[in-house]
């Protein structure tokens, strides 16, 4: 093994190119979008400002040529090589470099996110233990699985890959156990040493067997550490291929007129009804690995209630974890639950499973997503910047309102701000709707949550946002909230019901428009304040006549029928300081201002007007 050297490694990126490859004659040179393919991947590498260099190493004069007129670095060959590495290898040998990553000439859509990935197995504490790195990808079709073209990986506990194939490995006797196959993407990191070594060493027998190079590497005893990455490239291996990469690339640059309409994710699997709570044993069963617990994150409110409690199936290391919701989640709340999984668990757990209201279900999608994510939650606050699939997570709701339950986000107080996680990775893989679990909600509570529910309605309908598509979802969610806390011939067990389903279509609501005056004005007094969500949208929403008036009149109607108080001047002893801070919180929320107002918002909405406001409540 070679020494290392520590900080900073020197990183190169070798693109091998041949230019007669045998299944698309000259496809390196072949356009696409105005520039040939091998450029295209040249430059794509060097965007991701990754490396210290990118060259081209190639037996061709045309290629070489090429790059060197887009003002790219290039390397002839000296020899006949047999594949990529023994020509990047060669190309190696008097340079001054720590790694070396192969990129494949033929993927002009190389990612960073793959590159990263790979490179970042060199900053782990088990860097020196490390010849190479490469990537792997979840599959789940079978047909992928057994296809001879698409080589499969496993991997000991640690991600150091044990072998490849093309069979399938593991192999399935037991049908019913849930394995997951990893498929092995052809992107590498050598330490320069294990470069060298590969192109010294014969081919050996399992190797030439199976016709994969780095099982070389296995063969010779050194260590190759898999990372995972789910995102897809797009090789070029035949003339389809290119087509469809010059209509990729048309997209692209297409991209702001096609991001205007949103393709967002929805909860795959729900199941709905009175005591459907019992098919959770059979709902998890499927995604259960083997030595990997399933963790249930559980609103404390529930440790003495055994109806419930006796009914969640425990099995093997699963792990109950009761969680107060006293306060609202935090970044930190996450960071220190995900490490300590980590630190009892050897395997990733097989879900997570989270058994509460709003706060429980945001902690549960968090802890999923950060048990797969590197870093600190407070990282990916914001939009799509989660970069790995969470763990597969299921939320239970236990009251209904907040749509949490449905919705693309998890919302989290961190070090500078509340804000929500939002990604595709984000809703929950599954969702059980038993009305019964939201027995015993106390009646304030049950209020304060179901208003946001009404909330999100209002401000969605009455929202410059609004589409038929989260119309849809609105006007039956706030026809359902009329009912339910307007009418009195509803009964208990049918409003638990029909608010339950409210909950879910304000939030697909909200999915595809955006909440408005209310909810920025109540995030700035649970930032300062530590006011909860429902209440605080509750106190704020009964001065928001001048922006909701119709309905702000409905919702004093329903504050009377059901013997509400609402806390009272909340903001009377702020400090300025305090006061301010409120104010920018609020205002830095543009979307929903936005939503609300319309483009020109910031003429009709400003500090002073929203001091005003707080100081009536
Ligand atoms: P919550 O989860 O904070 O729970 C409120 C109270 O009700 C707690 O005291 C809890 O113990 C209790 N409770 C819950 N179920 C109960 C039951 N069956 N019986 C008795 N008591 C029960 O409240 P919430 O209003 O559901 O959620 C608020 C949170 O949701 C906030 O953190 C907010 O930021 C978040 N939120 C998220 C989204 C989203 O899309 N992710 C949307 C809106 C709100
Ligand atoms: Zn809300």
């Amino acid at each position: 093994m070679t020494a290392i050297k520590r900080t900073p490694l020197k990183i190169v990126a070798m693109i091998p190119a041949r230019y007669g490859a045998s299944r698309f004659p000259g496809k390196l040179m072949q356009d696409l979008g105005g520039k040939p393919v091998i450029v295209r991947t040249y430059e794509a590498a060097q965007a991701t400002g990754l490396f210290d260099q990118v060259y081209v190493v190639t037996d061709s004069d045309v290629i070489f040529k090429e790059i060197e007129w887009h003002g790219g670095k290039a390397i002839m060959s000296q020899k006949e090589h047999d594949c990529g590495t023994d020509r990047i290898a060669e190309a190696v040998v008097h340079m001054d470099v720590d790694i070396v990553v192969n990129v494949q000439g033929d993927e002009p859509f190389t990612s960073k996110e793959g590159l990263e990935q790979v490179l970042s197995v060199f900053n782990g504490a088990d860097a020196d233990q490390i010849d190479l790195a490469s990537l792997m990808t979840e599959i789940h079709d079978w047909r992928e699985i057994s296809d001879p073209n698409a080589v499969k990986v496993v991997v000991d506990k640690e991600n150091f890959a044990l072998y490849f194939s093309r069979s399938p490995i593991p192999y399935p006797r037991d049908k019913n156990t849930a394995v997951q196959y990893f498929k092995h993407k052809g992107i590498y990191a050598f330490r320069k040493q294990a470069l060298l070594d590969f192109y010294r060493l014969p081919m050996t027998i399992l190797e030439a067997t199976e016709k994969i190079e780095c099982i070389r590497f296995l063969e010779y005893g050194k260590r190759i550490k898999m990372a995972i990455s789910n995102t897809q490239g797009i090789e070029i291996d035949t003339p389809e291929d290119l087509v469809r990469a010059n209509k990729i690339l048309k997209e692209e640059k297409r991209l702001p007129i096609n991001n205007k309409y949103r393709n967002f994710p929805m909860v795959p699997k729900v199941v709905f009804g009175r005591g459907c709570f019992d098919q959770l044993t059979s709902i998890i069963g499927p995604y259960r690995k083997d030595k990997a617990p399933f963790i249930f994150l559980v609103d404390e409110v529930f440790k003495n209630k055994e109806s419930v409690i006796s009914r969640i199936p425990l099995r093997f290391n699963d792990k109950l974890l009761f969680i107060s919701s006293f306060e609202e989640p935090k970044t930190e709340q996450v960071d220190v639950l995900v490490k300590s999984i980590k630190t009892e668990f050897t395997y990733r757990p097989s879900g997570i499973i989270g058994i509460g209201g709003g706060s429980i279900l945001d902690l549960a999608k968090a802890v999923s997503i950060m048990l797969t994510n590197k870093g600190q939650a407070s990282e990916y606050q914001g939009w799509d910047l989660v970069k790995n699939k969470a763990v597969y997570h299921v939320g239970i709701p236990t009251i209904s309102g907040t749509g949490a339950e449905v919705s693309r986000t998890t919302v989290l107080t961190g070090p500078e701000k509340k804000l929500g996680i939002n990604s595709d990775f984000t809703p929950f893989d599954q969702v059980v709707l038993d009305p019964e679990l939201t027995d015993g909600v106390p009646k304030n509570q049950w209020f304060y949550t179901g208003m946001d529910c009404f909330i999100h309605c209002v401000e969605s309908l009455n929202g410059t946002f609004l589409n038929e598509f989260s119309k849809s979802y609105g006007e039956k969610a706030y026809d359902l909230c009329l009912e339910i806390f307007l009418d009195p011939k509803v009964s208990p067990e049918s409003a638990q019901e029909k608010l339950m389903m409210a909950s879910w279509h304000g939030g697909m609501s909200i999915a595809y428009s955006q909440v408005g005056v209310a909810h920025a004005m109540s995030y700035g007094l649970s930032y300062v304040l530590g006011v909860k969500h429902g209440i605080g949208n509750c106190i704020v929403f009964q001065h928001l006549e001048d922006y909701y008036p119709e309905d702000v009149a409905l919702f004093n109607q329903m504050i009377v029928h059901h013997g509400i108080t609402l806390p009272k001047e909340v903001c009377r002893d702020l400090t300025p300081v305090q006061m301010d801070t409120m104010v920018s919180i609020a205002l830095s929320l543009s979307p929903l201002w936005e939503n609300a107002l319309g483009p020109d918002w910031e003429q009709k909405v400003n500090a002073k007007v929203l001091k005003d406001l707080y100081r009536k409540m």
